[in-house]
């Protein structure tokens, strides 16, 4: 385990780094296989992007990495040590807001998993939660309830939780989905500077293609419950592999230096991808 360079962006500076490996992770729901043998290693401060088409099983290796659902094969962290509470932070597609809980107090849950048998947060649990508020331009939100949000807020809300938590390991679950063009680049380059001040790792399920490609150092195109490629971004973005996974005919195109994935025209896809 290695302490981060200290953050520049103001962060309180706790996070320690580290790298994470599953092997051989299988997770079934009853005849579902979700997960069928997957094997992955995330290093300290990297950007892994999760693509697949629905179902393929990506928030599901996510909750596994998390521990929330069972699974066969290993999840460890640095020296084979099993994630505690306080090492993985997961910001989840679908949040469950409880009902009369204001933002702040919704943020200072992330604190739960550092709170000793007594739960009481402490001043220090306070200022980490503001900070965060503040990073996410939250604040004015503080006092209003988790439930009188608009989408894009609540997903910011949800992702000032996981922030709070102050965990080595942060997972996304399609963070931007609900987002306007403004406020997604504007998370995303705020989650990317987290990771480079603070050495923190991201692994984060993206659904479109062209911003994955944009913000991961390497991506993990899954399909069917196993990884089917991984790599740098260029490598994985084929147009031949990308159709077959995703059943459509799509061409991958480079705009101003950026990976753009789209339809192939209607009038070719006659003749196939
Ligand atoms: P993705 O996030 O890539 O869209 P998921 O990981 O959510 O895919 O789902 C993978 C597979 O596991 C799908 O077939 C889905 O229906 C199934 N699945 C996910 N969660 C459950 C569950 N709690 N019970 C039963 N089946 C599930
Ligand atoms: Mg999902």
């Amino acid at each position: 385990m290695t302490t981060a360079a200290a953050p520049r962006s103001g962060a309180p500076a706790t996070v320690l780094t580290e790298a994470l490996t599953c092997r051989a992770v299988h997770v079934t729901f009853g005849e579902t296989e979700a997960l069928r043998g997957v094997d992955l290693h995330v290093a300290p401060g990297e950007w892994l992007g999760l693509i697949g088409p629905n179902g393929a099983g990506k928030s599901t290796l996510l909750r596994a990495i998390a521990g929330l659902v069972p699974h066969d094969g290993s999840v460890t962290l640095n020296r084979d040590r099993r994630p505690a509470g306080t090492d993985v932070a997961l910001v989840p597609q679908i949040p469950i807001l409880p009902e009369g809980m204001t933002v702040a107090e919704y943020a200072l849950l992330g604190r739960s998993p550092h709170l000793g048998w007594l739960a009481v947060e402490s001043r220090r649990d306070r200022r980490i939660v503001a900070s965060v508020l503040e990073r996410l331009d939250l604040q004015r939100f503080a006092d209003r309830p988790v439930t009188h949000l608009s989408g894009g807020e609540t997903q910011r809300v949800t992702l000032a939780r996981a922030l709070a938590q102050q965990a080595p390991i942060l997972l996304l679950d399609e963070p931007t989905s609900a987002l306007d063009l403004g406020h997604r680049d504007a998370v995303l380059d705020l989650i990317d500077t987290l990771r480079r001040d603070d050495g923190i790792s991201i692994i984060a399920a993206m659904h479109d293609l062209g911003t994955a490609a944009r913000f991961a150092d390497r991506l993990a195109l899954i399909d069917q419950g196993r990884i089917v490629a991984d790599g740098p971004p260029r490598r994985v973005l084929a147009a031949g592999r990308l159709s077959t996974v995703y059943a459509t005919p799509l061409n991958v195109h480079t705009v101003d230096g950026e990976i753009v994935v789209l339809p192939a025209p209607r009038s070719r896809q006659e003749n196939g991808p």
